[in-house]
């Protein structure tokens, strides 16, 4: 492929379910690259509620939610071109993304168990298991994450591989709803880790799950409040 090519446009091998060029001249596939979109939307808001808890934590934190919005860029430039070099950009960025994601976990719990040795691994998994089973809040905080991840995988498999099938019902979309529910499941899955982490490494900051914009909605976006004051921080 000459290097030109690369940027051309319909230069990736890979073509989703929705009709090329049905809704723009300009836009490849038009609702794959709208619904992108709720990249922009939840990312801004997500590193706003999960400020308090990066703060007392570790900025770091910010990273998952600065990378979504890289990943919402080079989704919707790959949709609207599907070049090949928007492919990679894609492919790419959801990889590291993920890398990030075990990066992040692997190094919350060597460091918790350098710094506290009795804390091995036996004691991290009774802790978080235990918080599970007796808070109904987490407990159902966990069953939608793991429900939306489920939902979320199901349409891109099933867009990816049922594609005749959609084109007969004229139902092309399950592949701008994998992007919309795929942000929502970060977002869930991401505060999940969060509450556990800050249960086990900063209970003295009382972490509490609540829901934007309201707490009282069935759905909303959630996030982590920190209850406890900096008076009552560990000094050591
Ligand atoms: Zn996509």
């Amino acid at each position: 492929m000459a290097m030109a090519g690369v940027f051309s446009y319909e230069s990736s091998e890979v073509d989703w379910c929705e009709d090329n060029y049905r809704h723009s001249e300009n836009v490849v596939e038009y609702f794959n690259t709208m619904s992108s979109f709720i990249f922009f939307v939840v990312s801004p808001i997500m590193l706003y509620l999960f400020h308090p808890y990066a703060r007392e934590r570790n900025l770091a934190v910010h990273l998952v939610w600065l990378m979504m919005i890289f990943v919402g860029l080079f989704s919707m430039y790959f949709h609207m071109t599907l070049s090949y070099v928007g492919q990679m950009l894609d492919e790419i960025s959801i990889l590291s993304s993920f890398c990030w994601m075990v990066l992040l976990i692997t190094v919350v719990t060597t460091l918790s168990s350098f710094i506290k040795p009795t804390a091995n691994a036996y004691a991290l998994n009774c802790f978080a298991i235990h918080i599970l089973c007796t808070d109904q809040r987490v407990l159902r905080l966990a069953r939608v994450s793991i429900s939306l991840w489920v939902l979320a995988i199901s349409c891109w498999i099933s867009d990816r591989f049922g594609c005749s099938f959609w084109q007969k019902l004229n139902f092309c979309y399950l592949h701008g709803m994998w992007h919309i529910l795929i942000v929502v499941a970060t977002a869930y899955g991401s505060t999940l880790i969060a509450y556990l982490d800050a249960n086990y490494e900063i209970p003295y900051s009382l972490p509490d799950l609540r829901y934007w914009p309201h707490d009282n909605w069935a759905l909303g976006l959630p996030y982590i409040v920190l209850k406890g004051t900096t008076k009552t921080r560990k000094s050591c």
